[in-house]
């Protein structure tokens, strides 16, 4: 199983970090935009023919996670006229993206999941689970051929990776901010993430949607403090198998 890192910033776009959250994964000839953030789309096509997406999982109704999905919405409809493409997210998603897309036609077909669900997206089994962040939210559990990958999407600290089986292969973890600052409890700091990743024994730590005016350098040092090992800083276009 392969991850590429699409975009790292979190809540909104910056020069220095570029696109929101966004990430393909593939196993074989499978392959998965999971969240599809502001900016994203035009990274996932120097990685992926956008006609050969399985399919898609959106993990809650924040723009930063989801906005991009307007841009494969037209691509489909009118330049690849394909129609049926799969949406795993939570409840409502289509409707409250609506103000965006009028009409979505029979470009995408919906799945709603939430706390405890599974699918099976081509040779990719997910899982879900709620996370502590205010619009419904899930993280997403992937794996193929004995491999897992955990992404916590955005989560406030009353949720942990912890609801996952312990010793993820690779937890891709969201690290909003430093722990000295903490402007609202809708997201982790780094040291909470790192603490989080280490409490269910994930074997790497991927931290990812970092405020952009940070530095990011003093996220992925506190991170790996409080991992106790080496935390990768997730970065546009980074592609690494899990
Ligand atoms: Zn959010």
């Amino acid at each position: 199983m392969e991850l590429t890192v699409l975009g790292r910033s979190g809540s909104f776009g910056a020069p220095g970090s570029g696109p929101c959250s966004g990430y393909l994964v593939r196993s074989g000839s499978t392959t998965v935009w999971l969240d599809c953030g502001t900016g994203t789309f035009p990274n996932l096509q120097r990685h992926l023919d956008p006609a050969e997406l399985t399919g898609v999982v959106v993990t809650h109704l924040h723009p930063d996670h989801c906005a991009d999905l307007y841009g494969l919405h037209v691509l489909a409809r009118y330049g690849l006229e394909r129609a049926g493409i799969p949406v795993y997210g939570p409840a409502g998603l289509a409707g409250a993206m609506g103000g965006l897309v009028r009409d979505w036609g029979d470009t995408f077909t919906w799945h709603e999941v939430g706390d405890g669900d599974r699918a099976t997206l081509g040779g990719l089994a997910l899982a879900f689970s709620r996370t502590d962040h205010p619009p419904p939210t899930v993280a997403v559990e992937v794996s193929a051929d004995d491999r897992r990958l955990v992404y916590t999407s955005d989560t406030g600290p009353g949720w942990s990776v912890a609801a996952f089986d312990p010793g993820a292969d690779l937890v891709l973890s969201e690290a909003t901010y430093l722990h000295a600052h903490r402007p609202s409890g809708l997201h982790l700091s780094a040291r909470q993430a790192g603490e989080a990743a280490r409490e269910a024994r994930a074997r790497r730590l991927f931290i990812t949607h970092l405020w952009p005016t940070l530095d990011p350098l003093a996220s992925a040092e506190e991170a790996a403090g409080a991992f106790g090992s080496h935390v990768t800083l997730a970065a546009p276009h980074m592609v690494t198998t899990v």
